[in-house]
């Protein structure tokens, strides 16, 4: 492609990963490049810019620089998952610096921020989520020097202002990290928004079939925080290895596809289990009921994701009975990949979790909707088959 690639849709840019050609061969997929290594030339120097795999692999090219392009970003990199990738940021923070993040969020991250975070002093206010004037209140004026967002947030699926927290993080002089993996970058782009970092479980949606553990950053600017996260993933090797890079770039180059239809059936599920028996709520923000509904259809375009909740009346019990009765969503953790699963959150995440006991979570795939919704009522019948 040439540099008429600014004109093109994100759903172009992705299907051809960018429109690059193998320069040897003119394969129209990349190979996989497993060399650790590079050779140096007679006077020291490297002639290909290479050095060591932890530094660069050449897979790592076409999927950073297509997830630039879908972020709108500076730089991206790839990391040996979202938790690495997530932690690369919070890692370039000093031991006394102040961060906030939402009450809800990605469990184990959070789990980390309030045990090995905190005795690496690193000093943490979370704050409800969907709560600006609480977010303003927590702000300590010279410490706080990190803003970590998840919208929509797992489990629960609440949503803030992206744009809302991204002036606090102006006027506070902190950064503001997005964890965008469930929004994707085709329905919501942080940058855009004025955040300054995005990061992703490209575990999920961006690879989408459930085989690859990766995570990435996208920066909007080259700045001192910036390269520390650098120097946290060259110096701490967190990096996937070139089997993984290229397992990820051809699932991206269908992420348009996937994220679309799944945010369709989810729709769908979402609309059709809303009022019905059996269920005491459904956590959508598609749906005009749910609370952040109105800034979701401000800030994300295209759909509303693949991921909902269930909150079943009769509570744990019958939460779990429930999803022992599903026979084609599949009983299992992670989300964003093309068949649907369901999992129990609560007891997943253990004592302190905020999330409800009645809570089942979904991570809705590209089957039809109409067998997962017969799926989903016949469980909630009580009927096995
Ligand atoms: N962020 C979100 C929203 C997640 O759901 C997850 C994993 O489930 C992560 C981050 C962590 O990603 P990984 O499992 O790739 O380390």
């Amino acid at each position: 492609m040439t540099d008429d690639t600014k004109k093109l849709s994100p759903d172009t840019l992705a299907a051809q990963a960018l429109g690059w050609l193998e320069p040897e061969h003119k394969g129209l997929i990349p190979g996989i490049f497993p060399s650790t290594t590079y050779e140096r030339e007679t006077d020291g120097s490297y002639a290909a810019g290479r050095v060591y795999t932890r530094d660069h692999n050449p897979n790592y090219d076409q999927p950073e620089q297509l997830l630039c392009r879908l972020e709108d970003g500076y730089q991206a990199l790839l990391f040996s998952s979202g938790m690495s990738a997530a932690l690369a940021v919070i890692q370039a923070l000093r031991p006394g610096d102040h961060m906030i993040a939402p009450e809800i969020m990605y469990w184990s991250l959070r789990n980390w921020l309030l045990t090995v975070g905190k005795s690496w002093g690193i000093e943490l206010s979370l704050v409800p989520n969907g709560d600006l004037a609480a977010l303003k209140a927590a702000v300590r004026p010279g410490k706080t020097k990190l803003l970590w967002l998840e919208t929509p947030a797992n489990p629960t699926w609440t949503i803030d202002d992206i744009a809302g927290w991204a002036a606090v993080a102006k006027e506070t002089g902190a950064h503001l990290a997005v964890d965008n993996t469930v929004a994707t970058p085709l329905l919501t782009q942080p940058l855009a928004l004025g955040a300054d970092i995005v990061m992703h479980s490209a575990t999920k949606y961006l690879n989408g079939h459930s085989d690859v553990l990766a995570g990435a950053l996208v920066t909007a600017r080259d700045d001192d925080f910036w390269q520390r996260v650098c120097v946290n993933r060259r110096a701490g090797g967190a990096i996937p290895g070139p089997f993984e890079a290229w397992l990820l770039l051809r699932g991206m180059r269908t992420l348009h596809l996937r994220v679309e239809r799944a945010s369709e059936n989810a729709l769908a599920i979402a609309r059709h289990f809303e009022g019905r028996n059996g269920v005491r709520a459904v956590l959508y923000p598609g749906l005009s009921s749910h609370p952040g509904h109105e800034i979701a259809a401000r800030q994300m375009s295209g759909g509303f994701g693949g991921m909902l909740s269930l909150c079943i009346e009769g509570g744990e019990e019958a939460a779990m009975a429930v999803a022992a009765r599903l026979t084609l969503i599949k009983r299992a953790t992670s989300l964003g990949g093309v068949e649907s699963l369901v999992e129990h959150r609560a007891s997943v995440e253990g004592a302190g979790t905020p999330c409800p006991p009645d809570l089942l979570r979904l991570s809705i795939g590209i089957e039809k909707a109409e067998d997962l919704i017969a799926d989903i009522d016949r469980a909630l019948q009580g009927r096995n088959r």
